[in-house]
């Protein structure tokens, strides 16, 4: 059995909505990086936590406080969604920083199958990002 532990970008959970359907269903499915377990090993999902926003001054320091989440709870593996991988200017420094504190934890790139290129999947959510949205500005200024 391999204890499996996902971390999200919270660009996609807490900015634009994700709820990790996607992750979840190819790990049900053992499609994208999923697949690379044995078949016959049982996939057991401990937890989804999602990074703790981009880093600013602190470096990888924050997403090692936050990643107890996961690793507390004995994960074989730690994987970085497909948005992390295709989004996250920080994956490398977060990458590494997670091998040097988790030598026994796998850090997996990657969750469910890639539907699209990373750069037609980068140009999707840069216009999910800019579209206009509804704010309390508008409320105040009367322009909802
Ligand atoms: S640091 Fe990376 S994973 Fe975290 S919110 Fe920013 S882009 Fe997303």
């Amino acid at each position: 059995m391999a204890r499996i532990g996902i971390l999200t970008c919270s660009n996609a959970t807490q900015d634009l909505g994700c709820s990790s359907s996607s992750c979840l269903a190819d790990l049900r499915k053992r499609k994208g990086a999923f697949s690379k377990y044995p078949q016959d090993e049982s996939l057991d999902l401990i937890g989804i936590i999602s990074c703790p926003g981009c880093p600013t001054l602190t470096g990888p320091d924050k997403l090692l406080q936050r990643i107890r989440g996961l690793t507390e709870f004995r994960v074989d593996a730690v994987h970085f969604t497909y948005c992390i991988k295709a989004l996250c200017p920080f994956r490398k420094m977060y990458e590494k920083a997670l091998k040097e504190a988790y030598p026994d934890i796998a850090i997996v790139i990657g969750t469910h199958q890639e539907r699209i290129t990373e750069q037609k999947y980068r140009e999707r959510i840069k216009k999910l990002f800019s579209s206009k949205k509804k704010t309390m500005v508008d409320l105040i200024l009367n322009k909802e």
